[in-house]
């Protein structure tokens, strides 16, 4: 009966159909297998079972970087996993970048750590124009079946990422420079094919400039540090005023406030409403003990009559 029993070569080639297949499930449990007889091909077996753990999960960066580890101890030239070849040693420099990318992505935090994360990303793009340049991205081959990201394009999203995450830290305390930034992003995604508008709306509302209408301030950064509070402004006070337009929208529906103006409006407003509804429970639960204690007469009431009529 034993030919019944597959030898581990035999294992291995089946997988390999397997994977040709898209079964990465009986895939895996042949290489596994196949590793389990130590047949010749084991180590290029563990290969294979850390593709199909970054393909079935791929947003753990840990499945990468096992991948990466076992490429650089095995070093087998050329791989092929169904339609894909790639070099070992450069599919392992990509995993590299793939699991900092994921890592990465995954902090947040306050300013100071997202301005860190801002200026990492930044390297980790660059990282990927030295490495992988023109040449496309074999993870998301491998992964998604695509074919058309290079290492350029990443590496200009990936900066562009970059520079909108320093942006973000930096609006708070300098709205202009938060723009600058925005501006890099702007350019990056413009080359890596994207239209940008999300960065360029961004830079026009970080860029412009207001007066509050109500303290006079005058401040930088639309929706960060002024905001547009519904209003009307009647047409008499349209006029006459040189720097009205600084103070309302084109549309005169609204005026321009501070964000401290705004935010001691919004919290004096809240206090008020807190109160108004904590009043209203009360009288609520007032007259609710009001009417118990009169269904209560009206029941004894009802139930003396009812010994009398016996
Ligand atoms: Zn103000």
């Amino acid at each position: 009966m034993a030919f019944l029993f597959k030898s581990g070569d035999e294992l291995f080639d089946e997988a390999v159909n397997h994977i040709n297949l898209k079964e990465y499930v009986k895939a895996r449990a042949d290489f596994s297998k196949c590793i389990e007889k130590g047949a010749s091909k084991s180590s290029l077996a563990s290969i294979y079972i850390s593709i199909i753990a970054m393909v079935q999960n791929p947003e753990n960066p840990n499945n990468y970087k096992t991948l990466a580890n076992n490429l650089r101890s095995v070093n087998p030239g050329m791989v092929e996993f169904g339609l894909t070849q790639v070099d070992g040693m450069r599919l392992a420099d990509e995993c590299d970048l793939v699991a900092q990318r994921i890592i990465l992505m995954s902090t947040n935090g306050n300013a100071a750590v997202r301005e860190k994360k801002g200026k990492d990303l930044i390297q980790l793009g660059l990282q990927y124009q030295i490495k992988i340049g023109k040449d496309t991205l074999k993870t998301n081959e491998l992964i998604y079946g695509d074919t058309a990201t290079s290492g350029i394009k990443e590496s200009l999203s990936i900066q562009a990422l970059g520079y909108e995450t320093l942006a973000s830290s930096a609006v708070l305390t300098d709205p202009k420079q938060a723009a600058e930034y925005l501006q890099n992003a702007y350019n990056y995604r413009r080359q890596a094919g994207d239209d940008g508008s999300h960065d360029k709306q961004l830079i026009e509302s970080y860029s412009k400039s207001a007066k509050c209408w109500i303290c006079g301030r005058t401040t930088t950064g639309e929706g960060i540090h002024f905001l547009a509070m519904s209003s009307e402004i009647t047409p008499f006070m349209r006029n006459g005023q040189d720097d009205l337009l600084k103070s309302a929208p084109a549309n005169f529906e609204a005026v321009y406030v501070c964000r401290p103006c705004y935010s001691a409006i919004s919290r004096r407003s809240d206090a008020i409403s807190r109160k108004y509804y904590d009043d209203a429970i009360r009288d609520l639960r007032a007259t609710e003990a009001r009417l118990q204690m009169e269904i209560a007469e009206v029941r004894a009431y009802a139930s003396s009559m009812a010994i009398r009529m016996r």
